[in-house]
């Protein structure tokens, strides 16, 4: 008996994306077509575009092609900037229990949208989760190759189970969309919590291309111009700036020994003088290295116990809800 076509629904977040999401959305759909041919994946498929606070005209350019692309796409606004997990969230929230998988990708298309089939393939065969490995960072500046070869690196050392070179290029069965919603958390971090869910796992290969349109703007740093006030209620980085203070002890330690080093040589010292200054600095910065670690924790379980909401939708485009009501 022939195998029913998979019902499929892509989440693409988009954060000032009005350059690229005609282009990303035609590449996609045509993709996808070819698997709706090879009764593959079934013809109502969707694409759920999430606005992630853009500035740009990112929204009406989602408006305009939820009328104009066959009705596969769809899109939900945000009430402002989020960040990239969140949006994707928002979502898997979104489609949840409509769909058979759900595909989430980078909305620049700078995942190869090729292998879209090769992922529906191994859902076919079984597969919850498939996650898109990157092949090379060839297409990557010396930068960001290195910083990402650290991040592995540390995340390595952590116990942090990712896996190197997958970014947010992966597909998910429903089942396994449904587990990952009962996750409450609000420091999301995807791609170390869906390789950490088991299932049946599957990876496949894929070359990352440059962006053709729009440039990278991965926000770094949002919240500098707070006040204290604002600082404090919304950011852990105070507590973070203790461990920094550690650091920097632990470097004037060194910078001390090397002082007490040649008073030593020139016999300028009195007996227990170098042991007691050494002693004072070198555990003082150890106990700030310290605190500064625990902070980073305290911080984080401020953040999570707060449980605020992770967004706001702020509008739907007119066939997101009908579509969602099937
Ligand atoms: N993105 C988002 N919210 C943000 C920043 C980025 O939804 O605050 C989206 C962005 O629109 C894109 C994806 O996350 O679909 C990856 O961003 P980008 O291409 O700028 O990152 P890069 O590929 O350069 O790492
Ligand atoms: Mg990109």
């Amino acid at each position: 008996m022939e195998a029913v076509p998979t019902k499929l629904c892509v989440v693409l977040p988009c954060y000032n994306e009005a350059a690229t999401l005609e282009y990303s959305i035609k590449a996609l759909c045509a993709t996808i077509d070819g698997l709706v041919g090879e009764r593959l994946v079934d013809c109502r498929y969707s694409i759920v575009c999430v606005d992630d606070g853009s500035a740009d005209g990112t929204w009406s350019m989602i408006c305009d092609l939820s009328k104009r692309v066959g009705g596969h796409v769809a899109g939900l606004k945000l009430s402002r900037n989020v960040g990239h997990q969140n949006a994707i969230i928002a979502g898997l929230e979104y489609v949840a229990g409509r769909c058979d998988a759900v595909i989430t990708m980078d909305a620049d298309l700078q995942d190869d949208v090729e292998s879209v089939r090769e992922m529906a393939l191994k859902y076919r065969e079984g597969c919850d989760i498939v996650l898109g490995v990157r092949r090379d960072r060839k297409s990557d500046s010396w930068l960001k190759r290195h910083t990402a070869r650290l991040f592995y690196g540390l995340m390595k050392n952590t116990h942090t189970p990712v896996v190197p070179d997958h970014a947010e290029f992966r597909l998910m069965s429903s089942r396994v969309v449904d587990c990952f919603l009962q996750y409450g958390e609000r420091n999301v971090f995807l791609r170390g919590i869906i390789p950490s869910m088991g299932f049946k796992t599957a990876i496949i290969y894929y070359d990352r291309v440059a962006r053709k349109f729009g440039k990278s703007k991965y926000p770094m740093a949002q919240m500098l111009n707070f006040a204290v006030e604002g600082i404090t209620s919304f950011s852990i980085r105070p507590i973070r700036s203790i461990f920094l203070v550690g650091v920097i002890a632990l470097f004037l330690t060194v910078s001390v020994g090397i002082y007490v080093l040649v008073a030593i040589l020139l016999g300028r010292t009195y007996p227990g003088w170098a042991s007691l200054i050494l002693s004072v600095w070198f555990l003082g910065s150890l106990i700030l290295v310290a605190l500064g670690i625990i902070g980073e924790y305290v911080g984080k379980i401020y953040l999570e116990v707060k449980h605020r909401p992770r967004y706001f939708v702020e509008a739907t485009t007119d066939n997101l809800k009908p579509q969602m009501q099937q």
